[in-house]
């Protein structure tokens, strides 16, 4: 299994439009964080962990040319919003995407063109057919072993997912007791990070450092980062198996 990062950033992108600060204005490419989500591939099989709004920028870059399944977190814009642009690959079969029942009515409700089948496909709508996941259970899609994991998001019920002995886990501020189990023996956990200071629905970086230690994965990766971050200073930082995730990271041979 072959792990690439789309995104690395909070919604708001890195740079953030508009601001001067240092990390900003850095010429730095791994300061450049699109909004946040990870393609995975296996065999001839791939799937995409939720549709950022940079989507058609983050495919060009990294060259992908194709995407059998999408699984998403949860329905906020960031997340969601480069849900036409998988148009492309919808031109010979229907793109199945999966979520929590929550997510999967919002994703309905905000994009009521691609399923209202009284609209005409021609002039731009892909075409999609949605599934909805179980919390907790393991379910094999495109051949990878997926279980969706119930996360906090400030109030909101998210999901997670463990693939094989990966967990991507953004856009998380508390991780139920009851999901722990799921979480043992990664090889790699990939968590949110979003900045120095707390915040109402995210992990801050120390938050998300306790929590790599106590599930003390394999290697952890960070993303979903503010422009707090400068990426070279917060690797030097960083705890030895611990490193800040960037745009275009990919990672090979994982279980
Ligand atoms: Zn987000
Ligand atoms: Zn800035
Ligand atoms: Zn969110």
């Amino acid at each position: 299994m072959k792990i690439t990062f789309l995104g690395t950033g909070t919604s708001h992108g890195v740079p953030v439009i508009g601001c001067k600060c240092a990390v900003c204005q850095s010429e730095d490419r791994r300061n450049k964080r699109t909004r946040s989500s990870i393609y995975i591939e296996s065999g001839d099989s791939a799937i995409l962990i939720d549709t950022a709004t940079d989507f058609h920028q983050q495919a060009v870059r990294e060259g992908i040319d194709h995407l059998n399944a999408v699984l998403y977190t949860h329905a906020h814009a960031d997340h969601i919003h480069g849900l036409d642009e998988i148009r492309i690959f919808t031109r010979q079969n229907s793109m199945p995407i999966f979520g929590s029942e929550a997510t999967i009515e919002e994703v309905r409700e905000r994009f009521p063109y691609i399923f209202n089948s009284t609209i005409q496909r021609g002039g731009g709508k892909p075409d999609i057919t949605t599934s909805i996941l179980k919390p907790m259970k393991k379910r094999v899609i495109e051949g990878l072993e997926i279980t969706a994991i119930p996360i906090k998001h400030g109030k909101l019920d998210i999901f997670g997912y463990r693939i094989g002995d990966t967990a991507y886990l953004t856009d998380c501020n508390e991780i139920p007791e009851s999901s722990l189990p799921l979480l043992k023996d990664l090889e790699l956990l990939i968590i949110g990070a979003l900045r120095h200071s707390s915040h109402p629905t995210h992990f801050s970086l120390s938050e998300s450092l306790e929590i790599i230690d106590s599930l003390a994965p394999g290697k952890a990766l960070l993303t979903h980062m503010s422009h707090d971050f400068d990426h070279e200073k917060l690797l030097r930082e960083l705890p030895g198996r611990v490193e800040p995730a960037y745009d275009g990271l990919s990672l090979k041979n994982l279980h």
